[in-house]
């Protein structure tokens, strides 16, 4: 492990610095200086057939549906509460709700709970609060505790969803609502550059798509091209220094099209002498998609901007291991990584079974097109 300088909030700490970790990273720290460095975009630009799988939620799909629209309820009515749009109060709720998901145990939430939101004890009480589980709102901001009635029956109670979620975007709003005020209300609650950033870019995605639902995922390449990718996880390799290997490599040819898995945000684009031109994106799960050793990018994509699962986002090639331009030093593949923020820091898991769940869904998904 090691430790990396993070924009204005200290050290943070990435698994066995990796070519891909350590592209993410350096580029995090340093992105202005080469994102948007486009280079010239392959003639495979294909029209990109952009048939998204369906995921594997067409079992459980009703379910989903039900607890998005009990969701959007509830954003709906601290909305109307707060003066917040729904998109704004739905991004605070999905940050919480992917750190709540990522320390289960610090964290614990109710299987039927509505929001993602966790508020310690001692924040909602107040740190001097005799009472830890104090649910009294008057007595609770005596003790300058966070806690409040969101709900409207007199009580600030922490597991409620209305009071939790309230109270969480109340402090939010303690600056003011504009932008800028409101990023720093975030800062001031979370204390941490990164929730205020994942909590603007997911409002861009809800506001983009103006819908909650946005879980589908794509194969980065279009299925039954010729392509071979297995589990590479963890072997090891040479360049830069022993480092593990964190991703999937997919070998195809130089110029077949590369393509968003997922509904996010582009994070990052540029050179890497690692990962040579290379993209990372975010999704609303608070995953960061890295895309790495491309030939080229599709042309009008830019940091900031929103895609969507298929959309093409670049080319297959073998950029990397040296200078910006660097290529041919090893085989032409797509090296993909997934990084899982969990507050401070960020954990590389093993993207193999999400691609084959992917790829597997669009060949399903294409066979029963055939057979309509
Ligand atoms: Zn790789």
């Amino acid at each position: 492990m090691r430790l990396f300088w993070r924009r204005g909030k200290g050290f943070t700490l990435r698994t066995a610095c990796t070519a891909s970790a350590f592209a993410a990273v350096l580029l995090t720290v340093c992105r202005s200086g080469t994102a948007g460095a486009a280079i010239g975009a392959s003639s495979a630009s294909g029209p990109a057939t952009v048939s998204v799988a369906a995921s594997s939620r067409s079992q459980d799909a009703p379910s989903d549906e039900m607890m998005f629209a009990k969701r959007k309820r509830l954003y709906d009515e601290i909305s109307a509460k707060t003066g917040l749009d729904w998109q704004m109060v739905a991004a605070i709720d999905q940050y919480e709700r992917t750190i709540s998901r990522a320390h289960p145990k610090t964290r614990p939430k109710k299987d039927d709970a509505v929001t993602g939101v966790f508020v310690q004890e001692s924040v909602w009480s107040g740190n001097l609060n005799p009472e830890p589980d104090d649910d009294n709102p008057s007595s609770i901001r005596f003790f300058s505790g966070i806690g409040r009635d969101g709900s409207g029956d007199g009580r600030a109670d922490r597991e409620q969803d209305e009071d939790a979620l309230y109270s969480v975007a109340v402090q939010a709003l303690q600056q003011g609502i504009s932008d800028d005020d409101f990023s720093i209300g975030l800062w001031e609650y979370y204390h941490n550059t990164r929730a205020v950033q994942r909590i603007l870019q997911f409002a861009r995605l809800y506001r983009h798509f103006d819908r909650l639902d946005l879980k589908g995922g794509a194969f980065p390449l279009p299925v039954g091209d010729s392509y071979s990718f297995r589990s590479t996880w963890g072997s090891g390799r040479s360049w830069g220094g022993y480092r593990i290997h964190e991703g999937t490599d997919i070998f195809a040819g130089h110029g077949t099209t590369v393509r968003s898995t997922c509904y996010g945000i582009v994070e990052i684009k540029g050179w890497n002498a690692f990962g040579g031109w290379r993209i990372g994106i975010r999704d609303l799960n608070n995953l960061y998609h890295y895309y790495a050793h491309l030939s080229g990018y599709e042309k009008n994509l830019k940091v900031g901007d929103i895609v969507k699962p298929g959309q093409t986002i670049g080319w297959v090639g073998s950029s990397g291991y040296g200078r910006p331009g660097t290529q041919g030093k090893f085989p032409p593949h797509l090296h993909y990584g997934v990084y899982r923020d969990r507050g401070l820091v960020e954990w590389a898991f093993d993207p193999y079974p999400m691609l084959k769940r992917w790829e597997q869904d669009e060949f399903k998904m294409r066979r029963s097109k055939k057979t309509e």
